[in-house]
């Protein structure tokens, strides 16, 4: 089996647990299916949202429903399927009525988010939104300050670039948002074909004002989708 074969194989055996998981014991009462993920299991890029919402929950796949529409739309323009990338979030079950996830939920369930990145090892990650770049980033400085600059992140053994970029689902109503959203998503292919990261670039990290207590509402779920029946990985 190749190196690549086994870390599918690892891969599998994470969704076998999720599936299983009842750390928070209302999103595991409440929840329709668990949603671990999709895409390619070795891909170069990964795309980290914020929770499932109502159509995700249904069908068990992540950004199915509006905001997933225009991610995918969003992918295409720069020549990319969602089979090339992989797609998950940094809660794998929805909160109920789409609220904000709690912070106790996200320590719960990091570890998950943490082994799919060991696993599938992208050479970029897009953080889409506040939630997952708050996680990622370790402190919190908002999406609206971050936003389209990429940095140097270090997770357990392997450093990636981070690329924060709004979460799609703030961009539906809100042209000028798109707009942004579209020039951050055009930067993305130079992103993929940079070099592995050289230790100078790692050490540099950007210094980065927090920002004030502002926070994006959440954006979780969207419209009813088609069913995107992509293989689980
Ligand atoms: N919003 C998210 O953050 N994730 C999804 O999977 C769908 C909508």
């Amino acid at each position: 089996m190749s190196a690549a074969e086994e870390r599918r194989e690892e891969l599998k055996e994470i969704l076998a647990q999720v599936k299983g998981c009842v750390r928070c014991s209302e999103l595991a009462s409440t929840r329709r299916n668990v949603v671990f993920g999709a895409g390619n299991a070795n891909a170069d890029l990964m795309f980290v949202g914020e929770a499932p919402g109502a159509s995700e929950d249904e069908q068990g796949l992540p950004f199915v429903g509006q905001a997933g529409k225009l991610l995918e739309k969003l992918l295409g323009e720069i020549g990319l399927t969602r089979g090339e990338v992989f797609i998950a979030n940094v809660l794998k079950c929805r909160p109920p009525g789409n609220r904000d996830p709690l912070p106790v939920e996200i320590e719960n369930c990091r570890e998950y988010l943490y082994r799919q990145v060991e696993l599938i090892q992208p050479r970029v990650i897009c953080s889409l939104g506040n939630f997952s770049t708050k996680l990622l980033r370790g402190d919190l400085t908002g999406i609206t300050r971050l936003h389209g600059q990429a940095q140097p992140l270090t997770l357990g053994s392997r450093t990636v670039r981070l690329y924060p970029i709004f979460h799609p689902a703030a961009a539906l109503y809100t042209p000028r948002m798109l707009e942004t959203l579209r020039e951050d998503f055009s930067r993305l292919p130079a992103l993929l074909a940079m070099d592995e990261l050289e230790q100078s670039e790692v050490l540099e990290v950007p210094e980065v004002e927090p920002e004030p207590l502002e926070e994006a509402p959440s954006v979780a779920g969207g419209g009813q989708g088609e069913v995107d029946q992509l293989g689980l990985f």
